[in-house]
């Protein structure tokens, strides 16, 4: 009989499950109701891939990104595994090859977005189907508690209506407690399995950074990483154009990606990405999620971002291949400000603003966080822990504490002496004794405190301030242009009753560069000479069949025979993600580069 292990060893050419893979696979082949919360790149599409093929009938995939079901579809295609799409841009004779391979049988995984799927002719059609599951993908698209609302994705409890005895396995990277239970309401779940994969990334070396000279910071940077493929996430797509065209400038493969990017232009960009022949896209969070290249590096925040659900999942891009990858996230009090106008502004009900505005913060507490950053994220997921990561800045050279009790009251006494009138910049004018336009206007250059700070430079002293905030000694009005108020906490401390103790400012970590894990291939086993060769093949095939170069074969499996160098068809279905169907397809050609070069 045909194990789950079987189709993932001879199929998919890996040689054991990961995690709870195989137990969710079970859940699915009994028929129940599954809910999969996992971390990208955690090995999520397995799930249902493999019980579509242990299964009569056919597993439709509901998914919101055209890109993400076309690379699944063409990678499916690799492995011999009869897979379709139904989207906006697909032909009407492509629609009727589908409708015809759906009535013959052919077809084992048909990817589909909400809007094509939910069209009644449509699910008239599929009645008379022998349909095995539903998988929803980014399920949290279904809540307005997720970080990606989609309306159209709410209208998928028509599916448990229609379809009452097909189970469901809904999917997600990103579902704090709330979504997830919205989930389960919303896609009308009956009695799921509930699947909490850890979010921990384990290969992901997390830094947060002041945003000071973040360009030279992220030059810097790049130095460091010298060609290894990576993604920096600006807010804006002006913001996008300038970081890519002063990189161009310095020499670097790089360019700017958003939504205001010709659609022809932008696809190019992607597939040059996707073949390793670009090595930096500068994008907003348009891009990244329908890409599924498995060996990017890295991942700069040039801003914060307004959740920490995007910020995770965008740094959750780097390392899927399992190597060691870094997510550098910039923060600044400006980025946060204006996040935060974004949301005063937007015309959505004031409920939805209020969790935005919680969500805000949660990300600014994150940013500026002295502790654990992966306890900090685990914990907003609900995953409770409070041990050491040792793959976050934090962890690996913890700030030095300092006694912060004269800084404290320097700045207590001023935000009292300028009637609570003033935002954080004006606070530490003040503190520093400018005498601009604006503080002399308001006469706070004769209060006693104008000056008392002179000594500490102006981004320390937002380092402290913003700890002073986040340890509720003083708390921003966002009623009230964000003027900066005393709490009940800081009266202890201007009276000298209590200590506060603050973190030193350092204006720019090392970035401290992952080791490599022990089981992995170093640099010196693997031929580059061969690599070269095999990535070039691989890149001729990739552009003849217009897929991307990672479809055809992973790094890892390049860097793998490169390492190994496989003399026969058995030795080669060693390597990880050649199972019989890309040997078929590619082994003899393979073989012979090797043979060639031995
Ligand atoms: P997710 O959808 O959770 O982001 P994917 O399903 O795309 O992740 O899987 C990420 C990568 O890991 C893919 O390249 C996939 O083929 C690979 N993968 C999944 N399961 C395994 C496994 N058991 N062993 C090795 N690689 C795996």
């Amino acid at each position: 009989m045909t194990t789950p292990l079987h189709i993932l060893q001879e199929r998919f050419g890996y040689s054991g499950f990961r995690h709870e893979q195989e137990t969710i696979i079970t859940s699915v082949l009994a028929k129940k109701d599954n809910l999969v919360v996992m971390p990208t790149g955690g090995g999520k599409s397995i799930c249902f891939q493999i019980p579509a093929l242990l299964q009569e009938g056919l597993t439709i995939v509901v998914s919101p990104l055209i890109a993400l079901m076309n690379d699944q579809v063409q990678a499916l295609r690799q492995l011999d595994i009869p897979a379709g799409a139904l989207h906006s841009h697909i032909s009407s004779s492509g629609k009727n090859k589908i409708d015809q391979q759906i009535s013959q049988g052919l077809l084992k995984l048909l990817y589909v977005s909400p809007e094509s799927l939910l069209r009644p002719a449509f699910l008239e059609y599929l009645k008379n189907k022998s349909i095995s599951l539903f998988a929803i993908d980014e399920a949290h698209c279904v809540s307005i508690w997720g970080n990606d609302f989609r309306p159209e994705y709410v209208k998928l409890k028509m599916l448990k209506e229609y379809f009452p005895q097909v189970p469901t396995i809904a999917l997600t990277a990103t579902a704090d407690q709330a979504t997830q239970a919205d989930i389960v309401k919303q896609l009308q779940l009956s009695e799921p399995k509930v699947f909490l994969a850890s979010f921990e990334r384990h290969n992901i070396k997390t830094t947060a950074s002041p945003g000071q000279k973040r360009m030279q910071q992220i030059v810097g940077f790049l130095r460091d990483h010298p060609d290894e493929p990576g993604i920096i996430y600006c807010l804006s797509r002006k913001s996008t154009e300038k970081v890519a065209s002063h990189l161009q400038g310095l020499g670097f493969s790089c360019d700017a990606y958003h939504a205001g990017v010709d659609s022809h232009l932008r696809a190019d960009l992607q597939l040059k990405f996707q073949s390793d022949e670009l090595q930096i896209i500068c994008a907003t969070i348009a891009f990244g999620m329908g890409i599924d290249k498995p060996n990017i590096r890295w991942v700069i925040h040039y801003n914060m971002p307004k959740n920490i659900e995007g910020y995770y999942q965008e740094i959750g891009r780097g390392g899927r291949d399992g190597d060691p990858a870094e997510a550098l996230l910039f923060y600044s009090w400006a980025d946060f400000l204006n996040l935060q106008s974004f949301v005063d502004r937007s015309d959505a009900h004031e409920t939805f603003k209020n969790v935005q505005r919680a969500k805000l913060e949660r990300m600014w507490e994150f940013a500026t966080a002295a502790s654990c950053r992966t306890n900090l994220v685990l914990n907003y997921f609900g995953e409770y822990r409070n041990h050491k990561c040792n793959h976050c800045d934090n962890c690996i050279s913890p700030p030095k504490l300092m006694d912060g009790t004269r800084h404290a009251q320097m700045a207590l006494s001023a935000v009292i002496r300028c009637g609570e009138s003033v935002g954080m910049n004006m606070l530490i004018d003040v503190l520093r004794g400018s005498y601009k336009q604006e503080v002399r206007a308001a006469g706070f250059d004769r209060i006693k405190t104008f000056g008392a700070g002179r000594e500490i430079p102006f981004l320390d002293w937002k380092h402290y301030i913003t700890q002073m905030i986040n340890q509720g000694l003083l708390s921003i009005d966002f009623t009230d242009h964000s003027k900066l108020k005393r709490t009940p906490l800081g009266l202890p401390i201007l009276k000298n009753e209590a200590k506060v103790h603050l973190t030193e400012f350092i204006a720019q970590r090392k970035s401290v560069k992952t080791q490599k894990a022990q089981t992995d291939l170093l640099p010196d086993d693997v031929d580059q000479g061969l690599m070269a060769r095999l990535k070039s093949w691989r890149l001729d095939l990739a552009r003849a069949q217009g897929l991307p170069a990672y479809v055809i074969l992973t790094n890892k499996s390049l860097e793998q025979i490169a390492a190994h160098k496989p003399e026969n068809a058995t030795q080669l279905l060693n390597v990880d993600g050649i199972g019989q169907a890309k040997l078929t397809k590619y082994g003899d050609q393979i073989l012979a580069i090797v043979a060639k070069d031995t």
